[in-house]
């Protein structure tokens, strides 16, 4: 096995935490600075940062990110900071001479009515879905980025896209966070109070394909080692769920047997997102964690960080 020195900007998030926990059991040296010491929306930082350090390889993990409510609320900060923070990082991995870097996108840089699976050529086919345009139009530039850096100076920059995704360190705050972390807490409480109603929003019926991030974060690591193209690649679990069947499965995981009222005055957003990865399967990485495992290992976790009404 190579060592190698790899910093994962984002080591604290969900996904960087998996990725770094990935790549010290496979033994390579990570590198990671705190947001306190180089806040990456600050270039002249990050540039002196990486031109001191020079990693061999950059997995790029930070990322502003948040649920529906969050996307839609706060359009001004999901696409400046993503912008500002992987532009600075990109140009200065260029500037700094690292040629390997792997930027982490998602699968809302598709069409809202792409169809489905949704194959990594249908980027920039047609219209985004509104409620997250502005974090998804980052994620494009960034997917951009990488491209030009290759295509100009022959820089070995690639772009792995994700489904949604779900794991331990998860955001379980109500108002920022993905559906699945905000359905353990809702019927977490739920149950704990006694009360015999949960609000899912929305109609129940949007269709959304969830990878744990400890399969991600071995997928994320398999492209470093065996990806090395112009074109993006998707990473995701192959399978899907409606809103309410998420639902049900998360209360039943938790032991909560009472109703669920869906809030239709809330948003729906895009209406189905399953992405294609026969091109990642194809090339030998494969998802290992069930959604019904990875939810029950998921509340668990939540339990034991303290996180909720306990
Ligand atoms: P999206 O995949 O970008 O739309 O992000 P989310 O994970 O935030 O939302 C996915 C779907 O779950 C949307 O249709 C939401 O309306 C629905 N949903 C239902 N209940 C909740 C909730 O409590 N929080 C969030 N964030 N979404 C919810």
């Amino acid at each position: 096995m190579n060592k190698r020195r790899i910093w994962v900007a984002g080591h604290k998030g969900m996904v960087g935490s998996a990725v770094v926990r990935h790549l010290e059991m496979r033994g390579d040296t990570v590198l990671k600075v705190d947001r306190s010491v180089v806040d990456l929306r600050n270039q002249i930082a990050v540039e002196v940062w990486l031109k001191q350090n020079r990693p061999d390889a950059i997995i790029f993990a930070a990322a502003k990110v948040g649920g529906i409510f969050a996307n839609d609320t706060f359009p001004a900060d999901f696409i400046y900071d993503n912008l500002a923070i992987q532009t600075n990082v990109i140009h200065s991995a260029h500037t700094a001479e690292v040629d390997r870097l792997l930027f982490l996108g998602s699968s809302c840089i598709y069409p809202k009515f792409a169809s489905q699976p949704i194959k990594e050529e249908a980027l920039l086919t047609g219209p985004l879905e509104p409620t997250n345009e502005w974090y998804a139009i980052a994620k494009i530039a960034g997917i951009k980025l990488c491209q030009a850096y290759r295509k100009q100076y022959g820089r070995s920059y690639i772009a792995v896209m994700p489904c949604n995704l779900y794991g331990p360190n998860d955001n379980f705050d109500l108002t920022t966070s993905h559906v699945l972390p905000a359905l353990i807490r809702k019927f977490h409480e739920a149950k704990v109070e006694g009360r015999d109603e949960v609000v899912v929003w929305g109609t129940g019926t949007p269709l959304r394909e969830f990878l744990h991030v400890d399969d991600l974060a071995k997928g994320v690591v398999f492209c470093l080692d065996n990806y090395n193209e112009y074109e993006h690649i998707n990473c995701g679990a192959g399978a899907e769920i409606s809103i309410r069947g998420l639902a049900e499965t998360v209360a039943h995981t938790i032991g909560f047997s009472g109703r669920l009222v869906f809030d239709s005055s809330k948003p729906d957003g895009t209406p189905r997102k399953l992405m294609d990865s026969s091109r990642i399967l194809k090339l030998g990485w494969k998802p290992e964690i069930s959604l019904e495992d990875g939810i029950t290992s998921s509340y668990r976790w939540f339990l034991e960080n303290g996180i909720g009404n306990a």
